[in-house]
């Protein structure tokens, strides 16, 4: 059955701005967890698809409409796959400057010469009976000696995606939302919406 109206669970602005725009070919109007003044989810899941899921399916159940979520974050070899999940909260307040200091504090004691890392996001769509759909994005990359670049968010300035030599923040957003997990993974939500 084709979707005629769907819910963001985010209160991110930029997200949100984001996804309307995507959405807008495909007739779907989309209203946000911010526009309906719902609380935030608590994120207590072990996974990206876990707490992505965690999101969605609440305020599917709640509002009576599907829901689409969206959970990522940056995992690096040298630790392990950390962040991973909590890559938010990983930086002291919230501060990625601080955040990106302690990540190659981290990776510089580890033992472990490797910069290989890669960023995932998980997009789940759930639908008001408990049902759901998971489409996983993921960008392959390096972490880089320093910060680079002032653009993007969070740990942009220090990842290099594969096959360029700038990172994130210096590649700016055209690039970014081509090859970007989160783009790919909404890419593959929209195939979903488009064979609906
Ligand atoms: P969430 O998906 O809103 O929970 O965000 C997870 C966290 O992962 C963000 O706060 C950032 O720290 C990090 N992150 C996720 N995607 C990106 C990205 O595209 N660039 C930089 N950092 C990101």
């Amino acid at each position: 059955m084709k979707i005629k109206e769907l819910v963001f669970a985010s209160h991110n602005q930029g997200k949100i701005a984001e996804i309307k725009q995507l959405l807008a070919p495909f007739n779907i109007v989309v209203k946000s967890a911010a526009d309906m003044n719902l609380p935030d989810v608590e994120e207590n899941g072990t996974t990206f698809a876990e707490n992505s899921l965690i999101k969605s399916q609440t305020i599917a159940r709640e509002i009576g409409l599907p829901c689409i979520a969206d959970d990522s974050g940056l995992c690096v070899d040298a630790l392990d796959g950390r962040p991973g999940i909590y890559s938010a909260r990983y930086a002291p307040n919230r501060d990625f400057k601080q955040g990106m200091a302690k990540l190659l504090t981290e990776m510089n004691a580890s033992g472990n010469n490797s910069r290989q890392a890669h960023f995932c996001c998980v997009v789940s769509l759930a639908y008001p009976d408990g049902s759901y759909e998971l489409f996983e994005g993921r960008v392959e990359g390096n972490i880089a000696e320093k910060p680079q670049g002032e653009g993007g968010f969070g740990y942009d300035p220090l990842f290099v995606p594969e096959g360029y030599t700038q990172s994130f923040a210096e590649l700016g957003a055209n690039v970014k939302n081509k090859i970007s997990h989160r783009a790919r993974a909404m890419q593959k939500l929209l195939n979903y919406l488009e064979n609906l």
